[in-house]
């Protein structure tokens, strides 16, 4: 029987592939055997690109690493306006392995293919057709067939390389391009830690002239990233992401959020769930409070849902409530108001007495105990932390602090809550600190004394955050300070119980109201809230002993049962701190180097 085309579509509704199982991958530890396991793959989809008839693939939902592969090798592809396609492969330490490499550079160009797969963003259906991923883009799942018996009949749509595409053949040109990825890549990532992305840049050096080399190579220079501690400590970053997820009921969608103080926390938190879809009140004791927040907000949701109509929608979800009108409504309540024992303790008495008695009565307190927090409540089960972290919309932890009167199902709820507004929940134990501000205490006051005791140099300053770079924090401890503020390290330092030592320079810039980013001036000087300055090459040894007291009081922190596990301590500190992903997080580290 002739055939005049095939077309292939996933069973399931609402996906393509979503990629490979990634717990499959730590079962290789031998590069000749994942070789030839690629090579295997790569005869698959050869045999598909040169079937003899029209290959049109439809691609609804999600098609992504693996996924997007072998859509790559069909003579077209149809997607859904939903469809999102992407390379995520980076973010685990390696490259598309089963030809993507090379098909993606055939199809779009070095240009276009490569920042695709360098950073591992997802594009959605009209921003994959514009770098050849997809040929046409249909509304619904049904119209797809249609299409792709259209494109059967009448062949697939011929593609022209574009000017670009035939000049990246030229390899003094592809060098000049190449360079600029380089350096726009070192820019994000130490090739020392994320070895991937430049390996990448390495092959299409060396093979973007000939995609069909460019493929073939992948085969080699596969196994090498697969099969090292970065990408096996990123996996490892991945599980545990998807284990703090792990088990947290979905949330009712008509939940309703109550939020008190609109400061720079509370406003921000009412912000970012109104924005996830749930239906904010936000209070404050003064209604400019309330005001900046709105305006606040709705800079954010213009920012991010650039649609007018989504816009309005998330607008009208943040109502502002300035007499607590919401709270006897409100399934889950936020207090973010001054960090004051005497406030928030009233503050709670009051609302036990209006609230639901199913209500989740929550403190955003970063260092208050919970149990001293319910001294005021007639029943202090109903109160659970909701820790966030600043900036809100940025950072993707949020620590869910139990006290021993805390039930259990108000836990879980705020975990739901969480989960619901797209972040991590953590559940820690109310302790001076939690995880995240305990083990960072240590870390950055170790810092700023070896800053004082060698004289508060600008140069020490830069030398000590040029080591915990190396190491491999996002920024280092002495610009954390200046950026989280030399008030909050301070009021954070007495929490824990640490000393900036007599005459410290802290208490002097503090004393001076240089206050760090927010004021201008900290133990750096800020413009426009930006720092001018170079790093020098960073001492790793150095690095290593900065970071020992973190890792120390990590461990503490699991041996006093404060996190559940060392596990979930690793990724609450990744997650709360930016702590180097490609170590796995701190005790992980540990484990590394005594190995
Ligand atoms: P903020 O000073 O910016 O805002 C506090 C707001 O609460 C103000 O608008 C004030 O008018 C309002 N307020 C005070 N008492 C009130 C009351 N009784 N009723 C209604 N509104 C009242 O403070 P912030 O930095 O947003 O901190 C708020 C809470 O979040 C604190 O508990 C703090 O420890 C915690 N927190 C802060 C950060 C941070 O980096 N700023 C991070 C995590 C947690």
């Amino acid at each position: 029987m002739d055939l005049a085309g095939l077309v292939f579509a996933s069973g399931k509704s609402g996906g393509f592939i979503a990629g490979a199982d990634i717990k499959e991958f730590d079962g290789f530890d031998d590069a000749e055997r994942l070789s030839d396991s690629l090579r295997q793959v790569h005869g698959m989809f050869d045999r598909i690109e040169s079937l003899p008839y029209t290959t049109v693939a439809l691609i609804d939902g999600f098609c992504l690493g693996g996924g997007l592969e072998l859509a790559l090798c069909f003579d077209a592809r149809v997607a859904t306006e939903r469809a999102k396609l992407g390379f995520p492969e980076v973010k685990l330490g390696i490259f598309p392995g089963f030809g993507g490499t090379g098909r993606s550079v055939a199809l779009s160009g070095g240009v276009q293919a490569m920042p695709a797969m360098l950073t591992g963003k997802n594009y959605n259906a009209r921003a994959a057709r514009r770098i050849g991923w997809v040929d046409q883009v249909v509304s619904t799942p049904d119209r797809m067939r249609w299409r792709a018996i259209k494109m059967i009949q009448r062949g697939a749509p011929k593609r022209k390389l574009s000017l670009i595409q035939r000049a990246e053949k030229i390899t003094p040109i592809r060098r000049f391009i190449v360079n600029k990825m380089r350096q726009q890549t070192q820019a994000k990532a130490n090739p020392e830690h994320y070895p991937a992305p430049f390996a990448l840049i390495d092959l299409y050096e060396e093979h973007g002239g000939n995609p069909k080399a460019m493929r073939q190579a992948e085969i080699d220079r596969f196994p090498p990233l697969m099969l090292s501690t970065a990408a096996a400590s990123l996996r490892r970053v991945f599980f545990l992401s998807e284990e703090m997820k792990a088990g947290a009921a979905k949330l009712d969608p008509m939940t309703r959020v109550h939020v008190i103080g609109a400061g720079v926390m509370g406003g921000d938190i009412a912000a970012w769930c109104a924005f996830s879809g749930y239906q904010v009140t936000l209070q404050d004791m003064t209604s400019d409070a309330v005001e900046g927040a709105l305006k606040r907000a709705h800079k954010m949701f213009a920012k991010r849902l650039k649609k007018q109509p989504a816009i309005n929608n998330a607008k009208a979800r943040l109502i502002a409530d300035p007499q607590g009108q919401g709270i006897a409504q409100a399934d889950v309540i936020i207090e973010a108001v001054v960090e004051r024992l005497d406030v928030k303790q009233r503050l709670f008495a009051d609302l036990e007495a209006q609230a639901k008695s199913t209500a989740v009565l929550a403190t955003n307190t970063s260092s208050i105990e919970l149990e001293q927090i319910a001294e005021g409540m007639g029943d202090p089960s109903q109160l659970v932390g909701i820790h966030f972290f600043n900036p809100v919309a940025q950072l993707p932890l949020v620590e869910i602090v139990q006290s021993k009167h805390t039930d259990q199902a108000m836990v879980q709820k705020a975990r739901s809550l969480v989960v619901a507004i797209r972040k991590f929940p953590l559940v820690v134990k109310s302790s001076p600190g939690f995880l995240v501000n305990r083990v960072l205490g240590p870390y950055m006051f170790g810092a700023l004394k070896r800053l004082d005791e060698g004289g508060n140099t600008p140069e020490l300053a830069a030398e000590l955050d040029a080591a915990a770079v190396r190491f491999g924090m996002p920024m280092g401890p002495i610009e954390l300070v200046d950026t989280v503020g030399l008030d909050v390290c301070a009021a954070v330092a007495k929490t824990l119980g640490l000393s900036d030592g007599e005459g410290s320079h802290l208490a002097k810039l503090i004393d001076q109201g240089h206050l760090g980013r927010k004021t201008g001036k900290g133990f750096y000087t800020w413009t426009d809230g930006k720092l001018s300055r170079s790093l020098p090459p960073g001492d790793l040894a150095l690095g290593r002993e900065l970071i020992g007291p973190l890792v120390d009081t990590a461990q503490a922190c699991v041996d006093e049962g404060i996190v559940e596990s060392a596990d979930l301590a690793d990724a609450g500190v990744i997650m709360g701190t930016g702590f180097a992903p490609f170590l796995g997080g701190p005790l992980n580290a540990r484990r590394l180097e005594q190995a």
